[in-house]
C-alpha cells in the first residue's frame, strides 16, 4: 500500500516536469512551435516604467477627450489578441541602476554589461549582438530611433565601445556591423570635420545631398566620410521622407543634425505639407518593407527614445506625446504582424525614468455634493483629499511646447532685459493649460543652471552647454537646479503628479510580446533583461 502511494506520487512529479517544459524555452530548449519564428521585432521605449505605460492608458481610459481610438491602446490590443506580459528588472552588473548604455547592451547581448558600456560584457570584453548573431544567420537586421543612431540605445545593438559617449567610433562600429536598414538622426558623426568648413567640397557635396533637410555641421575628430563608406557598402542615403520612400534596399537615413524633433513637435507636424521628417511609424514602417524582402528573415530594433528624456525634464505634457509616439508606432507594427505565425514582438523599456505617478493631493479639495445611494441620505459625499479629475488628463495632452522649447526655444532666445518671471510665466501660460504666477517663475529662474546638463538629453539638446564633466561622465542630473524640473514642481499639484527624481530608478519593467504561443511564452514571468534578450536571441537564430 504504502509502495502504491510512493508511485503515484512519482507519477505526479513527472507530469509537473513536462508541463513546465512546455511552458516556455529552459535552458536552451525551446518550445514546439517557436521554430516557426523567423523574425523578431524588439520595440524599446527609453525610460517607459510601468509608471509611464500607466499615464498612456490613464489618458486612454480617463481623459473625457482622448484622442485614443476607441479608447485602446496598442498595449491592451497586443493582450486582447493574446500575447503576454511579464516584467524584468534592468540592474547592470554589480549596481542597483541602470542607464541606456548598459541596459541596451543586456538587451542585445543576454549578458551582464558594466554601466555605461557599448555592447561589452561586466568586465568590458565586446559581446556578440543580437543583431550580429543575426546577421551570421543570413537573416537581414535593421535600427530605427527617433534619437540618434549613434546614441546609447541602437548603438549598443551595433557597437562595442567602452563608453556611450564615444560616438566617432560608434558611429564606425555600426558602419562595420552593417544592419541593413538604419534610420535616425546624428548626422554630425557620419560626416568628415571638414564639412564644418561651408566653403569646402565636402560640405556643398552634402548640401546638395540633403537638399536643406538636415543642418550640415559635423562632430567628426577625423576626416573619415561615413556616408561616402556606406554607399561604397551599399547602401542607399536618405536626408527626408521622401528619399526614404523612393530609396530600396540596404539604407541609411540620417534625419536629423543631432536628435529628432520631440513628441509635441511631430504631433503638430503631423499633416503639415512641408513635413520633410519622418515619424518613427514611418521609419518603423520602412524597415518593415526593406526586412521583410528577405525570406529567411530578420530582426529589428525600434526605439521610442525620449519617453526618458521627457522624464528627465520630469514634462509630464511632453511624455505623453513621447508615449502617443510609441504608441502609434507598436499599433502599426501590430497590424503588420496581423494573421502572421511567423513573427514575434516584444515591446519593452530599458529602464524608468522620473519615479512619475498621477498622485492624489489637498489643494482644490472639491465642493460637497448629494449621493442618490441609501448610505448618503441626509450626508453629504465629500472625500478628505482631491483624487483628481480626469480632466487633467486633456489639459496634460494640450501642452503646445515641450519645457526646453520654453526655456532654451523662447525664453532664452529674447533680449537678456526681458528675460523676467513675467515674461516667463506669460510663455508658461500661454502654451500650457497649468497657469503659474510670477513669484512661481521667480522661483523656478532664481537657480543657477545645472553646469553638467549635458546636450542630447533635450529637445533641443544640440543648443545645450557646457558638455561632459571633467571626467567624462556623462551628466548630473540635479531636479533643484535645473529650470525644467523646477516649472515641473510648480505645476505638479495642478498636473495631479509627482515626479520623484531626473535620474533613473530601479523599478522593473513591463514585458509585452506576441507572436506563436512557444515563442512568447517565456516572456510572461518575472525576469531580469539578459534572460530576455537570451530567450529573443534563442528564437531568431532558431537554435
Ligand atoms: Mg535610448
Ligand atoms: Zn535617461
Amino acid at each position: 500500500m504504502r509502495k502504491r502511494v510512493y508511485q503515484f506520487t512519482g507519477l505526479a512529479l513527472i507530469i509537473v516536469i513536462i508541463a513546465t517544459g512546455c511552458s516556455g524555452m529552459q535552458a536552451g530548449r525551446m518550445a514546439p512551435d517557436s521554430g516557426k519564428t523567423k523574425n523578431v521585432i524588439l520595440i524599446i521605449g527609453d525610460g517607459m516604467g510601468p509608471e509611464q505605460v500607466g499615464l498612456l492608458l490613464s489618458y486612454a481610459r480617463q481623459a473625457p477627450h482622448t484622442v485614443i481610438k476607441d479608447r485602446k491602446t496598442a498595449f491592451d490590443r497586443m493582450m486582447n489578441d493574446g500575447g503576454v506580459m511579464g516584467i524584468s528588472m534592468t540592474y547592470p552588473s554589480g549596481v542597483l541602476v541602470t542607464d541606456s548604455a548598459a541596459s541596451g547592451t543586456q538587451l542585445a547581448t543576454g549578458q551582464f554589461a558594466g554601466s555605461e558600456m557599448i555592447g561589452a560584457d561586466k568586465d568590458g570584453n565586446p559581446v556578440e549582438t543580437i543583431l550580429e548573431k543575426t546577421i551570421k544567420t543570413g537573416k537581414s537586421t535593421g535600427l530605427v530611433s527617433d534619437t540618434r543612431l549613434t546614441h546609447a540605445t541602437p548603438a549598443a545593438f551595433a557597437a562595442h565601445q567602452p563608453h556611450r559617449s564615444m560616438e566617432n567610433e560608434i558611429a564606425v562600429d555600426m558602419l562595420n556591423a552593417g544592419p541593413d536598414v538604419m534610420l535616425s538622426g546624428g548626422l554630425r558623426y557620419w560626416i568628415p570635420q571638414e564639412a564644418n568648413d561651408k566653403d569646402s567640397a565636402v560640405y556643398k557635396e552634402l548640401a546638395q545631398m540633403t537638399q536643406g533637410s538636415v543642418k550640415i555641421k559635423s562632430k567628426r575628430e577625423d576626416s573619415r566620410n561615413l556616408l561616402k563608406e556606406a554607399q561604397e557598402k551599399g547602401y542607399a542615403l536618405a536626408f527626408n521622407r521622401a528619399q526614404m520612400e523612393a530609396a530600396e534596399g540596404r539604407l541609411l537615413g540620417l534625419f536629423a543634425y543631432s536628435a529628432m524633433p520631440d513628441g509635441i513637435t511631430v504631433t503638430h507636424t503631423l499633416n503639415s505639407p512641408e513635413r520633410t521628417i519622418p515619424t518613427l511609424k514611418e521609419m518603423s514602417a520602412k524597415a518593415l518593407q526593406v526586412l521583410s524582402k528577405n525570406e529567411k528573415g530578420f530582426f529589428l530594433m525600434i526605439e521610442a527614445g525620449m519617453i526618458d528624456w521627457a522624464a528627465h525634464n520630469n514634462d509630464t505634457g511632453l511624455m505623453l506625446h513621447e508615449m502617443m509616439r510609441l504608441n502609434e508606432t507598436v499599433d502599426y507594427v501590430l497590424d503588420w504582424v496581423k494573421n502572421r505565425e511567423d513573427t514575434l514582438v516584444i515591446v519593452t523599456a530599458d529602464h524608468t525614468t522620473g519615479g512619475f505617478g498621477i498622485s492624489y493631493n489637498a489643494k482644490d479639495l472639491p465642493d460637497g455634493r448629494n449621493l442618490s445611494g441609501t448610505l448618503f441620505q441626509g450626508r453629504e459625499f465629500k472625500p478628505g483629499y482631491n483624487f483628481g479629475n480626469p480632466d487633467v488628463l486633456d489639459k496634460i495632452y494640450n501642452q503646445q511646447l515641450s519645457y526646453g522649447d520654453i526655456f532654451y526655444g523662447r525664453f532664452d532666445s529674447l533680449p537678456k532685459e526681458q528675460q523676467t518671471p513675467a515674461m516667463l510665466a506669460k510663455i508658461v501660460n500661454e502654451y500650457t493649460e497649468f497657469d503659474i504666477s510670477e513669484d512661481q517663475a521667480a522661483r523656478v529662474l532664481a537657480t543657477e543652471e545645472n553646469p553638467f546638463f549635458v546636450e542630447g538629453h533635450s529637445s533641443l539638446g544640440n543648443k545645450l552647454v557646457p558638455k561632459m564633466g571633467p571626467t567624462g561622465a556623462f551628466f548630473v542630473y540635479q531636479t533643484d537646479d535645473n529650470r525644467q524640473n523646477l516649472l515641473a514642481r510648480e505645476v505638479a499639484a495642478d498636473q495631479m503628479v509627482v515626479w520623484n527624481t531626473g535620474t533613473h530608478t530601479a523599478t522593473p519593467v513591463l514585458v509585452f510580446a506576441k507572436g506563436s504561443p512557444g515563442a512568447m511564452a517565456p516572456f510572461g514571468d518575472v525576469l531580469h533583461h539578459t534572460q530576455l534578450s537570451r530567450y529573443a536571441i534563442e528564437v531568431i537564430t532558431n537554435r
